[in-house]
């Protein structure tokens, strides 16, 4: 059995740093939800938004605003897609070059399976879970994924935590 590409370490990497936490709508919704308040005031208190994308806002250190050092995601059962994909974005897919970097910043990705391997099982757990986003929606673009699924893949098991699992 081929061993799984990714393991999360739980080490909160992720959490913290540039590039914002992109929230689609479906993700808006599903996490106003889970906090009980309007979609408005969800929008209000927990994004800023610059052109048609939202982003949850982060804090001075620059970690999630949902990010507790103590517990990790605070909004666990309702995580972001794009939270939920990771590493299995587009450009780790599809180059290996940034799957090798990918390896540095999240110690989840196990470097001695192969890309190919990790490419096809990203892409089952990203249909499986309904992960990937159509082209031109409002989310991430990293979840973009519509010219790589025709690439092939296999029947895999799961090397990911589903949302009900613990991650952080
Ligand atoms: S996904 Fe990677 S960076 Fe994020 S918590 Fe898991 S091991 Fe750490
Ligand atoms: S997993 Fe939770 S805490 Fe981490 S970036 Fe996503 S929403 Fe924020």
């Amino acid at each position: 059995m081929t061993k799984n590409a990714f393991v999360c370490q739980m080490c909160g990497s992720c959490c913290t740093g540039e590039g914002g936490i992109v929230v689609s709508r479906s993700d808006r919704e599903r996490l106003s939800r889970l906090l009980d308040i309007p979609l408005a005031v969800f929008e209000q208190r927990y994004t800023r938004r610059k052109s048609q994308t939202f982003y949850l806002t982060t804090r001075e250190d620059g970690s999630c605003v949902f990010f507790s050092p103590e517990s990790g995601c605070r909004v666990h059962s309702g995580k972001p897609d794009i939270c939920l994909a990771w590493p299995f974005f587009y450009g780790n897919l599809r180059d290996e070059v940034s799957w090798k970097m990918a390896q540095d910043y999240c110690p989840g990705i196990d470097p001695k399976v192969s890309h190919e391997d990790f490419m096809r099982q990203g892409l089952d757990y990203l249909q499986a879970h309904g992960l990937f986003h159509r082209n031109g929606g409002d989310g991430a673009n990293s979840l973009q994924i519509e010219d790589l699924l025709d690439s092939g893949t296999e029947e895999e098991n799961c090397p990911r935590n589903t949302r009900n699992d613990t991650k952080e």
